[in-house]
């Protein structure tokens, strides 16, 4: 079982003119069109049986949209027994019905939550983001948190490892994962902060860019009960992410759990 935790996908209407604006300003190519049926042929062709989507609020008002877009997303899901495309719920921190909100998403069946710190322009540890955090957990949410450089966005970062850190020692969220192996490009300051916490590390937009030395320690010493295999599709592409990941020095126990089996457990499913 082959789960990507991190990918993005858009309304069909909206696909093309997002991508070619999120292109320009990281000036990456994109490897799929942003929609779900170019998801599911890049699932295919790199054979990934689940991609979690995560969407990004970029203004409070796109709670509603996104919701009802992400809700249609994961009918499809079960329908088709649980396989495909399931999505998180987007939330932004200047939302001030974020706890109904919260509610919302968790009494319709999501999973999880997706905060990026830079592009809703709030530092992680801001009181408010606390505050979204602390009260996903309460409700047994996954908190999947954009970590490090943003590749489009100028400094600062809005959520670096040792912001992270101050996150995690006061409000202890059950289930936190940090984005791009806990800080992207801030790798270093993630094995000096981050390894020893009670949280998980996904892989996205990560394995072309982290040393693979560094990125097997940190590997190493976070457990690798804690790696979540993941693309940022379409940033990254999956096909490429598989075979890169088969190819590593590590067991075939240890593939499993990194491709699948932590994501299974983490998402009880
Ligand atoms: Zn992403």
């Amino acid at each position: 079982m082959i789960i990507d935790f991190h990918t993005h996908i858009f309304p069909d209407k909206i696909a093309e003119r997002s991508l070619e604006f999120l292109a320009s300003q990281s000036k990456s190519a994109p490897h799929t069109k942003g929609t779900a049926t170019d998801l599911e042929r890049s699932m295919r062709e790199g054979g990934v049986d689940i991609s979690i989507s995560l969407p990004v609020l970029t203004k409070p008002e796109q709670f509603d949209s996104v919701f009802k877009f992400s809700l249609a997303i994961n009918e499809k899901f079960v329908e088709n027994n649980n396989r495909g495309i399931l999505s998180f719920g987007g939330i932004h921190p200047a939302d001030e019905k974020y706890k109904e909100h919260l509610k919302l998403l968790k009494d319709n069946g999501f999973k999880g939550i997706k905060i990026h710190s830079d592009y809703q322009h709030s530092f992680v540890n801001e009181e408010i983001s606390k505050a979204i955090i602390d009260e996903a957990s309460n409700l047994d949410l996954i908190t999947v948190l954009h970590a490090g450089v943003d590749i489009g966005f100028p400094e600062p970062v809005h959520c670096p490892p040792d912001l992270s850190l101050e996150v995690i020692r006061e409000v202890h969220p059950r289930k936190l994962v940090l984005a791009h192996m806990g800080g992207w490009k801030q790798w270093d300051m993630v094995e000096e902060l981050l390894v020893n916490e009670d949280i998980w590390l996904d892989t996205a937009f990560s394995l072309e860019y982290c040393d693979r030395a560094q990125l097997f320690r940190i590997f190493e010493k976070m457990g690798y009960d804690r790696i979540l295999f993941a693309t940022d599709s379409p940033w990254s592409d999956q096909k490429t992410y598989v075979e890169e990941v088969r190819k590593m020095p590590l067991s075939d126990e240890i593939k499993e759990m990194i491709f699948g089996k932590n994501a299974e457990k983490l998402l009880k499913l």
